[in-house]
């Protein structure tokens, strides 16, 4: 509650001061001023007072006072004017004349009239030449000093066609002859609300004078620039980014309260543009605040929408239009006769309300609402400074307009921060998309190696697939094509039988029907076998077996064999294979059944192809494993048969290869041992391969992997 009050009283200090100047206030605080001496009765004794520090003194108290009437020093020196003299009257300046009382009647804010002082100056200032500065005077003037016209502002006149009105503070230089100085000056107004002496005049030392002056003019057109600099800056940021309106909101509010400093106070801009006419000025003044009034509220909504009402920016619209409008389309003196209702309608709510906004966001945190504390209060401390000022509890016043520009600059500097506030987030925006494009592209080149990975492995299988098929259908092709030769010449006998060619039961050619349905037989043994082999399917019981016990196996199993095949010599040896002089026994991992099918194998095929005379040799030598070099053990099958063409030896561990010589037609075979043998030989991990030359003869071998086992290792083993 108490903050409320406190807030109250700046907005009603600030709207003093905005709408009125700090002349109002002055007015307000005329009434008791204890350290300066004051006019009484038309005399201000300054003969016994301290000097002041600043080295003037204001002109306030009871001036004599002439209604109606314009009177020269002469006029007022003669003896005549006893009849006036009779009832002189005396009011108090600086005040307008609408707040004197003449012969119980309040005066109205239009006429004309004589102000007279006389000043009885101080010792130091007797011969010295004095300055009187004359503010703003409401709104014309002639001014007299002991008798002597100075000048004045304006043209005087007693209606509202005579005269013409002015407002620029000047200042007048003169020599007093005497003790005391007397002023006289003659005011004249039918142009606006206020009229008369309605600020304070100063008398001083000319220097005293010009420094004052001087630094009043310097700190208002040092705010003025300031103020018009950050208009300019703001509208400029809205020119370029139209979607946030607070910037032109903000810069239109400085625009209107660096226009209305110019024309107020020292009146820069009638220094600036010496032809502006005096009702431009005045709705210049007036237009400012009623403008600057509703930018408030807006920038204010626009900066705490969360603690804004919409409502009352259309009412706020209403009344401040309306009234923009009367100041645009009437006369100073009707408009200026209808502010005090607009402050009380429009001004003192909009202020109320705005503040009542910064409370909200001040009480909820929000963004930068620290700082608008922080300018509140320096504005708030001019105020209060200037207040004591008038009331001449300090010596240094009129800080108002540098406490506003400092509130501005506040306002401006949240502004600044919240878009620094949005262009940080956009960098770390930007920058996190940044990131996720390199990851993505990243992930992308990741994708696409694998991609390509994928598609590589794909078309592999793919030919792969191809090559299979391709085979298969050779296969199959190759398979009906065996089949359908036995097939069909047991088909060509049966049938000669039908017919009555061949006898029926004869011995020989069912001999040759037997013979051939065996073969297709064997065909399909082999054919199954083969099949099974390449699937896996089949099993092998995988046993350790010394390599010399297979020699035995290997030896005895051909000894007793080659009873059937008799003609060629069967030798089995063992080459470089001394088993006897190691301390270890090499030891095979294998199926012996499924090995010993190979050995028979190319024992048979030996057989076949080689004549009666030939000779036929089994070995069995110590080797290494292609490749890795581990130590493996060599089985090859040696004979002196026809041999195998070279360009032929690729193929011979190919199903259903036959080889091309004429023996191959006779001979009957499948073609599918050798490649039954590679299969098993595969599944060993071992290696299988051939040595051949054409009528020399042939050998074929396997390779397989040995393990060096100690003896007393290999006992140990086979005793448990
Ligand atoms: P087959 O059952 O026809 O003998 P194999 O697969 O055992 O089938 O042999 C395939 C082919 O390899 C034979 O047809 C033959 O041409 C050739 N071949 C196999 N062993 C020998 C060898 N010891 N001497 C010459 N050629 C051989």
């Amino acid at each position: 509650m108490k903050m409320k009050i406190k807030y109250m009283m700046w907005a009603i200090l600030i709207i003093g001061w905005i709408l009125g100047g700090p002349h109002e206030v002055s007015t307000a605080s005329s009434g008791e001023q204890p350290m300066m001496p004051q006019a009484t009765e038309g005399v201000l004794d300054l003969s016994k007072a301290e000097p002041t520090r600043s080295g003037w003194s204001m002109l306030n108290g009871q001036w004599k006072f002439y209604w109606n009437a314009f009177l020269e020093p002469d006029e007022l020196n003669a003896p005549g004017l006893s009849t006036l003299e009779s009832s002189p009257q005396y009011v108090h300046v600086p005040s307008i004349w609408s707040s004197y009382i003449v012969n119980g009647h309040t005066l109205p804010n239009q006429g004309y009239a004589t102000y007279r002082l006389v000043v009885k100056l101080n010792e130091g200032d007797v011969g010295t030449t004095q300055e009187l500065y004359v503010p703003s005077v409401a709104t014309a003037y002639k001014l007299w000093v002991d008798g002597k016209l100075l000048g004045g502002r304006g043209t005087l006149g007693t209606s509202r066609d005579e005269m013409v009105p002015k407002n620029v503070p000047s200042v007048y230089s003169f020599k007093p002859s005497g003790d005391k100085v007397e002023i006289v000056i003659q005011v004249s107004n039918f142009v606006q609300r206020k009229g008369g002496l309605w600020e304070e005049l100063r008398m001083g030392d000319s220097e005293a004078i010009t420094q004052w002056r001087n630094r009043t003019i310097i700190m208002e057109v040092v705010v003025f620039g300031s103020i018009m600099i950050m208009a300019v800056y703001h509208l400029g940021l809205y020119a370029y980014r139209r979607k946030d309106k607070s910037p032109l909101f903000f810069g239109g509010l400085c625009l209107a309260v660096s226009l209305r400093i110019a024309v107020l106070g020292q009146t820069l801009a009638v220094y600036l543009v010496p032809s502006l006419p005096w009702e431009a000025a005045v709705k210049i003044e007036y237009l400012s605040a009623i403008v600057g009034l509703y930018l408030v509220l807006l920038f204010t909504q626009s900066q705490y929408p969360g603690e804004s009402h919409r409502n009352v920016q259309h009412i706020s619209l209403a009344v401040n239009g309306i009234m923009a409008g009367i100041v645009l389309a009437t006369p100073a003196s009707l408009y200026t006769e209808l502010f005090v209702p607009y402050v009380l309608v429009g001004a003192l709510p909009t202020v109320l309300y705005v503040t009542y906004v910064y409370m909200m966001a001040a009480f909820r945190r929000r963004q930068g609402s620290l700082l608008n504390g922080i300018g509140f209060v320096f504005f708030s401390l001019t105020i209060a400074n200037d207040v004591l000022f008038y009331t001449q509890w300090v010596n240094e016043g009129n800080f108002i307009p540098l406490g506003l520009l400092g509130f501005l600059f506040t306002q401006s500097l949240n502004l600044a921060g919240r878009f620094s506030y949005s262009f940080k987030q956009t960098e770390s925006l930007s920058e996190q998309l940044q990131q996720m494009n390199e990851s993505l592209e990243h992930k992308v080149e990741e994708r696409t190696v694998e991609l390509k990975d994928a598609f590589g492995s794909l078309e592999l299988r793919n030919r792969e697939l191809h090559r299979m098929e391709q085979s298969r259908r050779q296969l199959l092709s190759t398979i009906s094509h065996e089949l359908g030769t036995p097939l069909t010449s047991i088909q060509g006998y049966v049938k000669l039988m039908l017919d009555g060619v061949i006898r029926n039961n004869e011995p020989r050619t069912l001999q040759l029907i037997y013979d051939k349905s065996l073969y297709l037989d064997r065909i399909i043994q082999d054919l199954f076998e083969l099949s099974k082999l390449e699937a896996m399917q089949i099993r092998f019981h995988f046993q350790d077996i010394a390599v010399a016990s297979l020699l035995g196996k290997v030896a005895q199993g051909h000894v007793w064999n080659s009873g059937e095949w008799a003609g060629q010599s069967v030798n089995v040896v063992m080459e470089n294979w001394k088993p006897e002089d190691r301390e270890e026994i090499a030891t095979l991992h294998i199926d012996p059944i499924r090995i010993e099918q190979v050995v028979a194998n190319f024992v048979s095929n030996a057989k076949k192809y080689t004549p009666p005379d030939g000779m036929i040799r089994i070995s069995i030598s110590e080797s290494t494993m292609p490749g890795t070099g581990e130590p493996a053990v060599r089985v090859e099958v040696t004979d002196t048969g026809i041999g195998i063409a070279a360009e032929e030896l690729a193929n011979v561990f190919e199903r259903f290869y036959k080889g091309k010589s004429s023996l191959n037609a006779r001979l009957e075979g499948a073609g599918l041992g050798l490649a039954i043998s590679k299969q098993i030989i595969e599944q060993h991990n071992g290696h299988i391969g051939v040595e051949s030359e054409p009528d020399r003869g042939s050998s074929f071998y396997f390779i397989l992997p040995i393990r060096w086992q100690s003896r007393d290792d290999k006992e140990k083993g086979e005793a448990v």
